[in-house]
Order: C-alpha cells, then structure tokens, then sequence
C-alpha cells in the first residue's frame, strides 16, 4: 500500500519511500482531473456550492502529497527526490494549466460570479469567488480566440526572455574574475577572506588569489579591501553586467520584456502592468504606490544626507578622499561602523542558547495570544532532529501541529524559512487545524557548547515563528483563503512585527539570559544592537526606494517610447543619487529580481511591509508590549483572518486607521535632527 495515498492526518514519514512519490503524484492529478470533470458536467445550475465550492475542495490529496514532498526537496533532500522534483513540476504546472485554460469550467464559474450580488455570499464567500474568477480572468479566459492566442505567444516569448536575461547575468558574473598576485593587493582584507580568495584561485588552477562578481566574493571585498583602485575596477564590473553592447548585452531584452508585459496588461483591459500586478496587492493602484515611495523618500532624504556628509568627512579625515565614491562607500561604511559600535556576534551570543530563544519565542506567544506549546515525541518527522508540538489555546482546544527543525544538513537549502504540512479549514462543521513548520540553518551544539545564536539568529527565529503564528491562528473556512495566503505586501507583517520583541527589555528578560552565568543581558548591549541595528538606515532606505522608482518606471507607464535604457534609469533615479553618477553602469540590464524574478511592480513592497510593521507595533508599544487587548485585536483581524478580506480592511480594523510612514521613521532614527 502506498502511504501517501491512505488517508494521513500527520504526514507519514518513516512509511513514504522515493518511489511512492511519482506514482501518487499521476494517480491523485487523473483524481482530481476526475473532481473537475464532475464539476464541469454536472447538469445542475451552476451555484457557488455545486461550483466554486467544490473547486475549492478538489484536489485536497493532491495537495497534501505536494506539500509533503517540496518540503522534503527543501529540508531533506538527495538526488533521488531532485531528479521527482524534475519529474513531477512540469506535469503539475501542465494540470493547473488545464485547469486555467478549461473553458467549460470557466463558463460555470462566470455563471456563479455573474450573479454574484444574488446570491447572499458571506465576506468570505465573496472573496473565493472573486479569487476563483480571477486566476481565470487574469489568464485571459474572457478574451475573443484571436487575442487569447497573442496572449499565449505573450507569455511564451516573456519566459523565454526571462530566461535569457538571467542566463546573460549568470554569464557575466562568471565570466569575470580579477586575479591578484601580490599579497599588498589584498590589505584590509580579514584572514577568513584571504583563504577564501587563495582556495578559489586554486581552484581554477591559479596561483595567488581570485575575486569575483559572486557575492560571497565581492561583498567582504568591496568591504574590507583598502586598495581603491581594484575597488573601482571590481564595482563597475559588477554595475555594468549586460551592458556591454556584446552577446551577453540585456538592454534590448529589457525594452521587449517591459513592452510585453505593458501589452499584456493592455489585451486584459488595465492600463499597465503595474495596475495588473496591484490589483491583487495590499497597496492596489500604482498611485498609491508612488505616493508611499515619494512621501517616504522626501522624509528619509534629509537623514540620509546627514549620513553621507558623516560618511564623506569620515573618509576625507581617515585617507584624504576628496571625492566620495560608489566603490568607496561599504569600505568606509564598514570602518566607520567599527569605530561607533564596536559590536561583536561572540559578546551577545552567551545570551542566546537556543534552547532559551524557544523558550522564549514560546513565552511570547502564550502572553500575547495565550498559546502553550507541549513537546511531544509520538509525531512522525523525517529527521530525528525534528522537534514536534502540539499546540493548545487557553481553553486548552487543539490549535496546531508545529513541526521545528533547526540545524543545517546536506540536504537542506540555505536559509530559513515556514511551511506548511496540512492548511487549515472548516468542513462539514468541523474545523480542522494546520500542520506548520519552520525550518533554519542554526549552529549546531557540540559536546562542550550548546547551539548559541548570533542576534541576527534571534530575530530570525522570531521572523519565521511570526509568519508560523499566521499558519497556526488561522481560523478560515477555505483553505485557498487560508494563513499566509494573502497578498505578498501583507504576508510579511506578521513576521517582521514579531522581530520587534528581540529588541524589548521586558520580552528579553524572558529568556535572553547568559547560558553559564544566568545573568541576564546587560541592557547597554541591547541598546547598542538598536542603535547599530539603524546605521545608516536613511542611506539604505533611500537605495530600497531608488529601486522601487525604478521598477516602477519600467511597469507604471507605456514603456513604448523609452529608446534608451541608461537615460531612462537616470531619469527615474533623480532625487535618490548620493554618489556621483558613473556613465559605465546600469541597474536595469540585471536587475534580475524585476526582469527574470516575480517581483516586477512589487520592489515597493520590502519598505510597505516594514512601514506596516513598525507601525503595528507601535500600537503595541503605545499600549504595552504584552497588552492582551492590542494582541488579541491583532489575532482577531489579522492573524486569524489569512486572505479572506482585503488587506487593508483587515489591518484598519486591527489599527482603526491606514498605516502611516512616522512609525518607521522614527524607529529608524530618521526624525532626530
Ligand atoms: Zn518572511
């Protein structure tokens, strides 16, 4: 008997082998193609039940087998999984096409969504239905043939540009390498970084040393290397990367890509691009986007000013430099860092024994929303480092399964991240609760130290234990609508507010406490990682917007006219420039996140979700960090609530008010004078 084809509550790990995936994954797709089919012939009126409803449910084992798997591909690979992975993606992304292309099926739901204000929908009901009618609409299903047919050449011919920019910008980076002989060449640089470049040098069968456009190569460079001018050969190889008017150029593959997509937008009836991309966002109209990155570049622009005038007399006094540059700015930036904090990861990583930062993440979740977590060691996991617990609420009701897997394998991806096994959802009265899990890449203990984490770590762990809060508090009835299906400018808030109680005396006090003494961190410390933690944030900040301008430029008007890529950039970067303009460089040509990745219209959203985050949780701090009015309010209408209602209206009735930029200003330390 297949495992994953019995009906499982707790994914059944030790039973699942490889070769049970493949056969599961065809046999539970013709099963749900069967679910469709029923939908699409049934010989009832549509109805939302008999239609949007039941499509909603279909799939349910299907999802569940792909929810186990792509987790295992992330947390506990090997090839044999890749090589499924491989298998199996392009047979799930050609059903969900047959799905979105279906016509018949389309024709039952537009019957529903058409009479829509009949039909009595609760909020809930009516956003389905309206996410249902989309996925199809946004496809182009409401299009005459003829125009259905360009948008499928449209798509085609913008995956395979996609593609072709990001090929031209790995090219790039590997093809550049500059080779160091002379010890002299690398001053600045710390020992671990030496050896890096030595080992890379060697092996590429070179003597000396190597440095690349690879990030874990260029950064510490860029950073540490006192040597200016291979600084500045280093930085404008890295800001020219396809714009070299050569094969690997991407300035033409810019200007098709931004005309593709504005004629998309155009064939499905929006103005842009980017009103496409926003109608399904928190923030909605490219109006308001702009708005949001101008009020907060005028606010910001002073302080960062402050800092690089700071920055200039710094590296004028220290080496004479007359004239701050690009390639300048992380060497000093860095020097100057050391000498106003003088913070080091070994001094605070006493305070943080991993065991405690649970323990202390847990405390926090049970003063805010009353939760209590029991560890329990019946639960099938597929490592033994995987910590299981059951999640129970005041009344001591079931909440959630929370899987926790904290230490780096061979098969495990970088970073850290949350999941889910199982959604939540509501079915014939019942309300079944989520399977989450949060996995990272912590150090492991050894036999004479516990795993004690960098302060980096710790909000880390509060970062994917918040999104983990979203998960397990869901309390909807579709799973689609579900936790942290929401738009992607909200899913981070959160997240990122949760990260605010790493840096609280009253939450430190909780568990931050010294892992041989038991003293408690010393608060000067706590106050030194806040100030270090807003170093130069208005510099920052006006960077992060510069490129949202920018990804907006290409997205938020007809890109028709535009003739020349560089011109344009520098248009769209007036008023965020600190450093002298560099005619060998352009942004565009690999800016990979907008123009290979999904984030086209969407760079906006890392400042809308720390503007939401601050702001949330000056609420909290208005009110007390562990106020239980504030907290619940926050489960009521944001946690609880996934996508079932649109964002705004959710955090409104949270804050009784729109977010509003101050409260990031102000944490940021961008108001003082
Ligand atoms: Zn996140």
């Amino acid at each position: 008997m297949n495992p994953l084809l019995t009906q499982f509550d707790a994914a059944p790990f030790p039973k699942i082998k490889n070769e049970h995936f493949k056969p599961a994954f065809l046999q539970t797709i013709e099963e749900t193609r069967a679910e469709i089919d029923a939908i699409v012939n049934n010989t009832s009126v549509p109805t939302f039940e008999n239609t949007i409803e039941a499509l909603e449910f279909s799939g349910h084992q299907l999802d569940r087998i792909s929810s186990v798997f792509f987790n295992l591909n992330a947390a506990e690979t090997n090839e044999e999984i890749q090589k499924i992975a491989q298998e199996v993606s392009p047979l799930l992304s050609e059903f969900s096409n047959d799905i979105t292309l279906n016509v018949a099926l389309f024709k039952r739901v537009k019957a529903v969504f058409e009479q829509k204000h009949h039909l009595k929908l609760t909020v809930e009901q009516d956003t389905l239905l309206d996410k249902k009618y989309k996925s199809f609409s946004r496809n182009g299903a409401n299009l005459p043939e003829e125009k259905k047919k360009r948008l499928r050449e449209i798509d085609a011919e913008l995956s395979k540009l996609k593609l072709k920019f990001g090929e031209n910008i790995l090219a790039e980076t590997n093809t550049y390498q500059k080779h160091l002989s002379d010890e002299s060449q690398l001053d600045g640089l710390p020992e671990g970084e030496r050896e890096a470049a030595a080992q890379l040098a060697k092996s590429k069968g070179k003597e000396g040393w190597l440095v690349t456009l690879d990030y874990p190569s260029y950064i510490p460079f860029m950073k540490y290397a006192k040597n200016r001018e291979i600084r500045k050969e280093l930085s404008l190889a890295f800001g020219s990367k396809g714009f070299h008017n050569d094969e690997l150029d991407n300035q033409e593959n810019v200007h098709r890509i931004a005309n593709l997509r504005h004629e998309r937008a155009v064939l499905l009836g929006y103005n842009t691009h980017a009103h496409f991309v926003l109608e399904e966002r928190m923030a909605e109209t490219p109006e308001k986007v702009y708005e949001f990155l101008n009020e907060l570049m005028q606010k910001a622009k002073p302080a960062a000013e402050r800092e690089f005038k700071q920055l200039e007399d710094f590296a004028k006094d220290l080496d004479g430099i007359d004239q701050l540059q690009k390639w300048d700015g992380s060497y000093y930036s860095e020097k100057l860092k050391q000498k106003l904090f003088e913070l080091d990861d070994e001094k605070l990583k006493p305070y943080f024994k991993l065991e405690n930062v649970i323990d202390g993440v847990f405390k926090v979740a049970e003063k805010l929303f009353g939760l209590k977590f029991e560890e329990v060691f019946d639960i099938d996991t597929y490592h033994d480092e995987v910590k299981t617990f059951q999640v129970y609420d005041t009344k001591g009701d079931h909440v959630s399964l929370f899987y926790a897997d904290f230490h780096p394998r061979e098969g495990k991806r970088g970073g850290a991240w949350m999941t889910s096994f199982k959604p939540q959802y509501v079915i014939n009265g019942g309300n079944v609760r989520p399977h989450i899990s949060n996995v990272c890449n912590f150090t492991r203990s050894t036999p004479s130290k516990p795993s004690l984490l960098t302060f980096n770590e710790v909000t880390t762990l509060f970062h994917e234990f918040g999104h983990g809060l979203h998960g397990m508090l869901a309390n909807t009835t579709y799973p689609s609508l579900s936790g942290t299906s929401v738009y992607w400018d909200f899913v981070e808030l959160p997240s990122q507010v949760l990260e605010n109680w790493c840096y609280e005396k009253e939450a430190l006090e909780l568990f931050a406490t010294h892992y041989e003494t038991g003293e408690v961190i010393p608060m000067d410390l706590v106050q030194k990682i806040k100030e270090s933690a807003t170093f130069q944030e208005g510099m920052a900040t006006l960077r992060q917007l510069s490129f949202g301008l920018l990804d907006m430029s290409w997205h938020g008007a007809d890109p028709s006219k535009l003739t020349n890529v560089k011109k344009h950039e520098t248009i769209a970067f007036e008023g965020t420039e600190l450093y002298p303009q560099t005619p060998e460089t352009c942004m565009s040509t690999a800016f990979s996140h907008i123009f290979q990745g999904g984030y086209s219209s969407g760079y906006y959203s890392y400042k809308w979700a720390e503007v939401l985050d601050a702001d949330a949780f000056a609420y909290f701090k208005e009110k007390g960090i562990f106020n239980k009015e504030v907290a619940t309010k926050f489960k009521d209408s944001v946690l609880s609530k996934g996508g079932t209602e649109k964002p705004m209206v959710l955090y409104k009735r949270f804050r009784g008010a729109e977010p509003k930029v101050e409260a990031l200003l102000e944490r940021a330390g961008l108001l003082k004078k």
